[in-house]
């Protein structure tokens, strides 16, 4: 469908992963997977945690010796941009000419917002499932004046390995989750914001998005036990690839964040990154913002309870205060983004009384 801001002839550019990689065990195939995608000319750097690379070293540094690729270890500091300016000059230092992000957020993160600035070729190597910033080209840092994420070049490969994904704690991939159900929210809100404003509304982008959220939906019906299997750890793993490939094909995040992020964004910034991972937050958004939209908020719920994931604020440490604040400046944090919280007008008692509705407070 073409819409009133989008013709035929509108120019719009999509950035995209070059190889997507998934599977078990492949970690110890690292070298040949990068030099099979990018041609390797100098030393690659490897941006991980402390924690993350006592687990992976051995596998690592035995297969680029097996392979002479030459390579640096680099500790990444906290989330922030303090951290990415310090691995810069690193980088520029020792002549890196490819970045690998090792990690969860934090080391993929800093890694691609460094990749982006040097303009350097970026590889993310998840280690865990927890949101789809795995493959997106946006990351989230602190020390900005804008605590949401920002756009960035799309990694040029993703390499999945699934032994080591499934293995990570089920926190991890239960929040994994709540960010993918996330995505029936933001494309709703996408959706309002093309029929209010006129907004560009990538069609293909919303569905493939949906799509991931739906199949997260369907898989929470095959959960026995709370028992999230190899395959099913698959699923989850491909949905948030291609959710972030979702927002690669829009140019935006518009596909993959909307009002449940905004509210995310809020808590984490009035509680200082105390209140819950980034899908658990994300999570107890979307029930809020489905329940304002309308939708079936008691299915998201219940399908995020069966997978392990927050469904009220006291299981992240949040409390009733903090939870309603956020609500307030979840419109605030991001004014130009249009969604569901830009058509309601409630004060804080009937906030008070949503919440309490959905029973997050
Ligand atoms: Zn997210």
């Amino acid at each position: 469908m073409i819409n009133s801001t989008t013709t035929a002839e509108t120019t719009h550019v999509m950035q995209l992963p070059r190889k997507v990689i998934i599977g078990e065990r492949i970690l110890s195939n690292t070298s040949q997977l990068i030099k099979d995608n990018i041609k390797v000319n100098s030393k690659i750097a490897l941006i991980t945690g402390e924690n993350v690379k006592s687990k992976i070293i051995d596998t690592i540094e035995e297969n680029f010796a097996a392979n002479n690729t030459e390579f640096q270890w680099i500790i990444a500091g906290d989330a922030s941009f303090e951290s990415v300016g310090k691995i810069e000059n690193e980088l520029k230092q020792d002549k890196i000419e490819i970045i690998i992000g090792i990690g969860g957020g934090r080391c993929i993160d800093i890694g691609k917002m460094a990749a982006n600035n040097l303009k350097k070729p970026f590889i993310s190597i998840p280690t865990s499932a927890s949101h789809d910033g795995i493959s997106s080209p946006f990351v989230s840092l602190r020390g900005s004046d804008k605590p949401y994420s920002i756009k960035v070049e799309t990694p040029i490969e993703i390499i999945a390995d699934l032994h080591i994904i499934s293995n990570a704690p089920g926190k991890l991939i239960a929040s994994g989750c709540g960010d993918l159900i996330a995505k029936i929210t933001a494309v709703k809100d996408w959706e309002i914001a093309r029929d209010d404003n006129g907004e560009y509304f990538g069609e293909y982008a919303a569905n493939l998005s949906s799509l991931s959220a739906k199949m997260m939906l369907d898989i929470s019906k095959q959960i026995v036990n709370g028992q999230i299997d190899k395959k099913i750890s698959r699923t989850i793993v491909e949905g948030l690839i291609s959710s972030g490939v979702a927002a690669g094909i829009a140019g935006s995040s518009r596909p993959c964040s909307g009002s449940e992020h905004l509210f995310s964004h809020a808590l984490e910034y009035i509680s200082n990154g105390r209140c819950g991972l980034h899908g658990e937050r994300v999570g107890i958004g979307t029930i809020i913002m489905a329940k304002l939209h309308k939708l079936n908020w008691i299915e998201i719920k219940n399908a995020l309870k069966i997978i392990g994931a927050p469904t009220t604020a006291k299981e992240i440490r949040a409390d009733k205060d903090e939870i309603i604040k956020a609500f307030v400046l979840a419109k605030k944090i991001r004014p130009e983004r249009y969604t569901i919280l830009n058509k309601i007008d409630i004060n804080k008692n009937q906030i008070q009384d949503l919440v309490e509705e959905v029973g997050i407070i």
